[in-house]
């Protein structure tokens, strides 16, 4: 009897000594505010985020905004006064989110930018992302090897399209994929009939496909009428979508005029059946499960007050401080590798790309 009682005060003992040396999670709120629910990704991407919070014991308010910044702005305020502790923000636009993020920082809340780049302003703390250049990279070099420019092909025509400018990610996008297509268009191997080349002539405004559609519309009528386009950049899955409508309204897709090497960017179901098809040649997988994981770390590591993970000091400058990140690696998908990357690692299953 002595001795079960002497055990069962130094199991007491531990257990207290063991809670004295870590501050505990379970009951904390973190707040969640993601861009849009039309784009698959955001939903795989709320989804695991609350996945990994909810198994390290914390309680979550996951918001999508519907691209509307005023929707955004409230909906953080909201997660402020109901006492988040940490939130987790990919802005709809990168820069309007600075005045309520200055509340957060009066009440101790840590915020982390989630994908997409927080700009102009100290009161954001880390940042966990994909390698965002290397996603152009990765679409420049898929046009490059798929027309055989790196043998000697060429020349061909090409289309660039980019993001919208609001979005820090959408210029690291473009920046990547021009270092890899701007010497073959200076050889005169890659040829812009429409002479649209800088940012601003070919970023499209909150990503919208609609509009990405109508310029294609305009550019094939105005300088494709006797020629075809052999390329395009799309700088992601959606804005592929509106192009390759746009390509088959006119006749794309048959086969006297098959479709352009056509990039993107998310490995969205309806993009990956695209590949599957051949409508598509290419996008960019983001494992969201590995983001989101890494952000319930930054999560995780600020509330117990331990060291936050980051492997990148110096590259992601906000305009107010250089935000210190988390960069996960993305990775190429086309034709050859989508069962592999996509069904046989369990991100969809068979069905979800039939
Ligand atoms: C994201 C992309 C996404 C795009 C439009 C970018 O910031 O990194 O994955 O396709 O925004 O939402």
């Amino acid at each position: 009897m002595k001795m079960y009682k002497t055990l069962t005060t130094s199991v007491a003992t531990l257990a207290l000594a063991t809670f004295a040396n870590c501050t505990f999670a379970a009951g904390e709120l973190i707040g969640i505010a993601l861009p849009n629910k039309t784009e698959a990704r955001w939903i795989m991407d709320g989804n695991n985020i609350v996945k990994n919070l909810k198994a390290k014991g914390y309680k979550t308010d996951l918001q999508y905004s519907t691209l509307d910044v005023p929707t955004q702005i409230s909906q953080i305020e909201n997660m402020i006064t109901a006492g988040a502790k940490v939130l987790v923000v990919a802005p709809v636009d990168g820069a309007t989110v600075s005045n309520v993020l200055s509340k957060a920082k009066k009440k101790g809340i840590k915020v982390i930018s989630y994908d997409k780049l927080i700009m102009k302003t100290k009161d954001v703390d880390y940042y966990a992302t994909f390698d965002n250049y290397q996603v152009g990279v990765l679409q420049g070099t898929s046009i490059v090897k798929k027309l055989g420019l790196d043998t000697g092909k060429g020349p061909f025509n090409i289309e660039l399209f980019a993001g919208s400018l609001d979005d820090n990610n959408a210029h690291m996008f473009n920046a990547g994929a021009m270092s890899v297509l701007n010497p073959y268009i200076t050889k005169g191997k890659l040829v812009v009939r429409s002479k649209q080349t800088t940012l601003a002539k070919v970023a499209t405004l909150r990503w919208e496909g609609a509009t990405a559609q109508a310029r294609m519309d305009n550019l094939l009528s105005a300088f494709y009428g006797g020629t075809r386009v052999n390329a395009v950049l799309a700088p992601n899955d959606n804005l592929a979508t509106g192009i390759i409508s746009s390509l088959k309204g006119v006749g794309y897709g048959r086969n006297n005029q098959p479709m352009p090497i056509i990039t993107g960017q998310d490995a969205q179901p309806a993009n990956i059946k695209a590949i599957i098809k051949g409508d598509q040649t290419s996008t960019v997988f983001k494992d969201t499960r590995l983001l989101a994981s890494a952000a319930a770390n930054m999560v995780d590591a600020i509330i117990k007050g331990q060291t936050v993970p980051v492997n990148n000091t110096k590259s992601y400058n906000n305009g107010a401080k250089i935000v210190p990140t988390y960069l996960v690696k993305p990775q190429l998908v086309d034709k050859n590798n989508w069962n592999a990357v996509l069904v046989k690692s369990g991100y969809y299953t068979a069905n979800q790309l039939k």
